[in-house]
C-alpha cells in the first residue's frame, strides 16, 4: 500500500512536469524546432513563430522563471545579459535604429508562455503607444 502511493505520487508528479513543461523549455532542451540567433549558458534567442514585426525575438531565459514578476533578487544578474544580448544582436542584425523591448507579466497582459522571455521588435514603424 505504502509503496503505492509513492508510485502513484511519482506518476502525478512526472504528469504535472510533463504539463507544466514549457514550449520554451522544449525549444532549449533542443525538442522543439527553432530558429536560433545566440545561445549562451543563460539565455537564448530566437525568432518568434508569429511575428508582429520583420524583426521579432524572443530572448528567453534558460532558467524557467514564470515571467519578470517571478524574479527573486539572486535572478537580477540575468536582466543584464539579456539587454547585453539584445544590443549585440541589433547591431549584428543592422536594427540597431529602432528596436522595442516588451516582456508580459499575466495573461491581462497577454502573457501566454509562462517562462521568462523578452520580445525584440523592429523593421517596421511602432506606434507610441503599442501597435
Ligand atoms: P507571450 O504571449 O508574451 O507569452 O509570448 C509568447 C510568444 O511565443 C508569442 O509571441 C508566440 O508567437 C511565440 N511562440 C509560440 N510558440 C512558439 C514557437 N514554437 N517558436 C517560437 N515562438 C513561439
Amino acid at each position: 500500500m505504502g509503496d503505492q502511493r509513492r508510485c502513484s505520487k511519482s506518476f502525478e508528479d512526472s504528469i504535472r512536469e510533463k504539463i507544466m513543461t514549457t514550449i520554451f523549455e522544449k525549444i532549449i532542451k533542443g525538442e522543439l524546432p527553432a530558429n536560433i540567433h545566440y545561445e549562451d549558458e543563460e539565455v537564448i534567442c530566437i525568432d518568434d513563430k508569429y511575428p508582429q514585426a520583420p524583426i521579432h525575438l524572443l530572448v528567453i531565459t534558460k532558467k524557467p522563471i514564470p515571467s519578470i514578476h517571478e524574479m527573486s533578487e539572486a535572478d537580477y544578474y540575468l536582466l543584464g545579459n539579456v539587454f547585453k544580448v539584445i544590443k549585440m544582436l541589433a547591431d549584428q542584425m543592422n536594427f540597431e535604429d529602432s528596436y522595442r523591448i516588451i516582456t508580459n507579466h499575466g495573461s491581462g497582459a497577454g502573457q501566454t508562455v509562462p517562462h521568462l522571455h523578452f520580445h525584440v521588435l523592429s523593421g517596421r514603424q511602432l506606434g507610441a503607444k503599442g501597435g
